[in-house]
């Protein structure tokens, strides 16, 4: 199956391959919206960063979601609070919050045009007997101090026995953000290899020594952005953000 917001893109712009062995501050291996996020905000603290993607920008996962951009994923509140507290409920929506006016800020401060919009987000059900999770949900949401609603109407082409409506969350155009950071990281003195798949990465001294299609980046930092680790690790800071994970390895 094919992705809408790939093939919706004319001209997707193409990075080389590696060519050569290189130097730099961080080395991600990964070209989702994890790489590119990380990569944007190194870059823009003036760090030299080398992205090394095995196909083209953003063509797995990240190019393949519903381009949805919410903290409210699916019936988690409840759970949280009845699993981990008010204190860590409340922590990861706020991080996730927070996310979505990175993502706003950074469209507005580089001008990305990917049809950033808010948008409400509805959880629903179709049937009355799943009401009382709708309900707890909300009520959820209520003691985090989040305004939302329970809705009998939505604008869906069918009947619904009731939704959760959550305002002020949003939508994009995926690959557009991502070509949009993409293009931020190798205007600040950063690098894109893209067909160039990361098959090792070891510690030498202070440095890291990656292996890029036979060639040899080192770096003081790598930041493992592939979704699925690809070599078994041992030291790692496990960092996430709106549905982002990755695995971020330091000295
Ligand atoms: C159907 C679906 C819908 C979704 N909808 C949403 C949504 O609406 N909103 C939301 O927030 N999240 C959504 N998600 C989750 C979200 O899309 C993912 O969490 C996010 O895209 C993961 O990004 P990533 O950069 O970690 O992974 P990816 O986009 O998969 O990027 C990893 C990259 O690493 C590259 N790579 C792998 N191994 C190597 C290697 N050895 N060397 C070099 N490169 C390598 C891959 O080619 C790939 O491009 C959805 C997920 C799915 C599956």
């Amino acid at each position: 199956m094919s992705s809408y917001w790939i093939d919706s893109i004319e001209n997707y712009k193409k990075y080389n391959k590696i060519d050569d062995n290189y130097e730099c501050d961080v080395c991600i291996i990964g070209g989702g919206i994890t790489g590119l996020s990380c990569g944007y905000y190194l870059s823009k603290e003036g760090l030299k960063v080398i992205i090394v993607e095995k196909d083209y920008i953003g063509q797995k996962v990240s190019g393949n979601s519903t381009a949805k951009i919410t903290y409210q994923h699916n019936l988690i509140y409840d759970y949280l609070l009845k699993s981990y507290g008010h204190n860590n409920a409340k922590a990861y929506l706020e991080a996730n919050k927070k996310a979505i006016t990175n993502i706003k800020d950074i469209i507005d401060t580089e001008n990305i045009d990917c049809d950033f919009e808010y948008q409400p987000n509805y959880v629903y059900t179709t049937k009355q007997e799943e009401l009382t999770k709708i309900h707890a949900e909300i009520q959820a949401l209520h003691n985090l101090d989040e305004e939302v609603e329970f809705v009998t109407d939505s604008s869906l082409p069918f009947k619904i026995a009731g939704a959760l409506k959550n305002e002020n969350q949003a939508q994009f155009q995926p690959v557009k953000y991502m070509l949009g950071l993409a293009d931020f990281i190798t205007n600040n003195n950063s690098l894109i290899f893209c067909n160039s798949t990361a098959s090792n990465f070891d510690k030498d001294k202070d440095e890291y020594i990656t292996t890029v299609n036979g060639y040899k980046i080192k770096s003081k930092y790598v930041i493992v952005a592939s979704h699925y680790p690809f070599k078994k690790i041992t030291r790692i800071l496990l960092c996430k953000n709106v549905s982002i994970y990755f695995l971020c390895f330091r000295n």
